[in-house]
Formats: C-alpha cells, structure tokens, sequence
C-alpha cells in the first residue's frame, strides 16, 4: 500500500462525508425556508387585483388594505380586475388561484396579438361631448367593441353646461336614437354643482371604464369622481416600480359614493380591436333580429335582393344613419 493510494482512498472519503453532510445542511435549511413561508403566509382570502407590474401585482384583501404579491407559476396573465384567492404575507403575499372572469378587455400588442388589459369591467361609459362635437360613428365604434366584449355600454354626454338646444339640435336628435335603442344616456357637467349626481348613482355596484375620443373631459369627470386621488399617468411608476415603466398600467380606484373605476390610458382608447364583418354586424344591436333572414345565406348586405337588413332599414326599423355607419366600419376592417 503506497502513501499515494492510502491519501487517495482517505481523500474519497472525507469528500462522501462532506457531501452527505452538506446534502443534510441543504435539507434543513429547505424545509427551514418552507416552514418560515409557511408559517409567514396567512390564510387563503379572496381579493381583487388592483395594479400589475411585471411579475408582480397589488391585491386588495376584503378587509380594503392592499398589498404586493407574487403569483404561482401555474397562473399567468393576471391583470387588473381579476379576482383571486391569495394568502398575505411578509414582504409580499403570494396569489395561488384566480376566479372565473366576467368579462376581459384586451387590446393587440406592438405584434398585433391580443393581450389582456382588465378584467370584469361590467359598465363601459362611452363620454361624449358638444365640443369637440360627438360623431356617430365613433359612438358605434366603442358600441360594437363593447358588445363584442359582452360589457354594457352607456352614453355620458358630457358638459351639459355648454348644450345650446338651437345649435347642438343635431346631436341632441342623435343621442334620442341611442336611447331609442335601449342604451342609457346620462347628461351631465364637471362645471356645474350637481352635475355628476345621477353619474354616481349609476356607477355604484359596478366595475366602470371611461372612454371617449381626447378633449371630451375624462380627466376632469375622473378627477371630480376621485377627489384627492392621483390618477395621473406616472404617478405609480414613481412610487412603486422605482422608474420601471408602468404607464399602460391599468389601476383600480374606488370611487368614494360607491362603485370602482378601472382606468389607463390604453382603456381610454379603446377601440375596434381585431374585430371581423360577422362581429361588426352583432355589435348593432339593433339588428340581431333581423339577421340571418336575407334571401341568400352569404349575404353580404350589399346590393342583394331580399336582404333582411336593408328591408329594415327601408320598413324604419333600423336607423338609416346606423347602417351606414355600420357598412363604414366594414369597409375600415377590409
Ligand atoms: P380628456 O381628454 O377626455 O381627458 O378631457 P379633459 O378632462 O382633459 O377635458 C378637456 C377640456 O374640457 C378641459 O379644458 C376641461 O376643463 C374641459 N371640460 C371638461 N369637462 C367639462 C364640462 O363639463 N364643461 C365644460 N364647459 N368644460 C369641460
Ligand atoms: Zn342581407
């Protein structure tokens, strides 16, 4: 037995009690951490994502306090609105189950795929204003988009305080249609006491999103609705992300008469988003009924003779302004 081959045998040795000893160390010092996360994380509760950045979201528990959390690998494409099952924890809780959603917007990504922006908005209020002048056919754009997101939609004619019934004769006509159609309009004013109380009662018991072209006033209605609240774009990325860029970040407010707000600038302009001529043509309420009833089956409400919809146009059922600005929108999306 040489010196040499002694060490050798020695040094395999030492090394497996090594290893063995450190795989022991490895093991207590795992179920260490799993006891310390387990006993560091509370109960399951249920809860609502108010923010998301990245890897990371806010949840509100029932109890009204937020906090970060972290989400189980197994979930993915949380966002604002969601509702989850999550334990709370220090420093961040962990979600572990989200719930059925009841509506989800999305919106294409610079790829031109859809990616999830907010979850259970159940009331879309389309704002319009005199100034600048209202079109119909925007309206029925966020109209179709809307429906074909099953999200009730509503008209908000904003700055009431400016309507001359003489000069905005037109308009005033245009939103009567609507409510002819069954969609609810309210009118209301940021500029004139009161003028947002039948505003607020309708948006309690429900998850809203305000949208509606620029300069109509949804800064300002949001800004009244949310006295002291900084909803300015940024103002997150500031204090939570420290400078990472949240600003497309959908947040959920709370307004304080009741009722929640999700709001970004990208639900803002909402749009007609990856919709095809058999969505666009469902989007018109109004002429579910008479739709499959054309003469021929791939009808496509152009010159054909029998078409059902035209027929309805020319009976006075359907509006002739709307379908016009329904054979616009499907021009666009040709
Ligand atoms: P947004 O682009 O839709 O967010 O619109 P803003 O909230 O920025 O409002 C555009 C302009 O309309 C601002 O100058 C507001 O002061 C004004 N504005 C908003 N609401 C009203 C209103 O009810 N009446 C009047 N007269 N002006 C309003
Ligand atoms: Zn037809």
């Amino acid at each position: 037995m040489s010196k040499r081959r002694i060490s050798r045998q020695q040094r395999w040795r030492i090394e497996k009690i090594q290893a063995e000893r450190s795989a022991r160390a490895q093991r207590r010092a795992d179920d260490a951490e799993s006891s310390l996360n387990e006993g560091e994380l509370g109960p399951e509760q249920t809860g609502i994502v108010v923010s998301h950045f990245g890897q990371q979201l806010d949840v509100e528990g029932r109890d009204g306090e937020q906090q970060r959390c972290h989400v189980r690998s197994n979930i993915d494409g949380l966002v604002t609105g969601d509702r989850v099952i999550w334990r709370p924890g220090k420093p961040t809780g962990v979600v572990v189950a989200r719930e059925p959603r009841q509506s989800l917007l999305q919106r294409p990504d610079n790829f031109n795929r859809l990616k999830p922006v907010a979850a259970n908005i159940d009331l879309i209020v389309i704002v319009i204003a005199p100034e600048p002048l209202a079109h119909a056919n925007l309206i029925d754009r966020y109209l179709v988009a809307a429906e074909h997101s099953d999200i009730t939609p509503m008209l908000l004619l904003n700055k009431a305080d400016l309507l001359d019934p003489e000069r905005d004769a037109t308009l005033l006509g245009m939103v009567e249609r609507y409510r002819d159609i069954g969609y609810r309009l309210i009118t209301a004013s940021c500029k004139e006491d009161g003028g947002l109380s039948e505003l607020k009662q309708l948006l309690d018991q429900h998850i809203s999103a305000f949208v509606g072209q620029s300069g109509v006033g949804k800064s300002s209605l949001v800004n009244h609705l949310l006295p002291g609240t900084d909803t300015r774009v940024g103002a997150l990325s500031e204090a939570h992300a420290k400078g990472r860029h949240t600003t497309t970040t959908a947040r959920l407010y709370h307004f304080p008469e009741g009722g929640s707000l999700i709001d970004s600038p990208g639900i803002r302009e909402f749009a007609l988003w990856n919709l095809g001529p058999e969505e666009v043509l469902h989007g018109f309420v109004e002429f579910r009924p008479f739709i499959g009833h054309c003469r021929f089956r791939d009808c496509k409400h152009e010159q054909e003779p029998g078409c059902a919809l035209r027929e309805a146009v020319e009976q006075g059922d359907i509006h002739p302004e709307r379908f016009a600005s329904y054979q616009q929108i499907i021009d666009s999306i040709r």
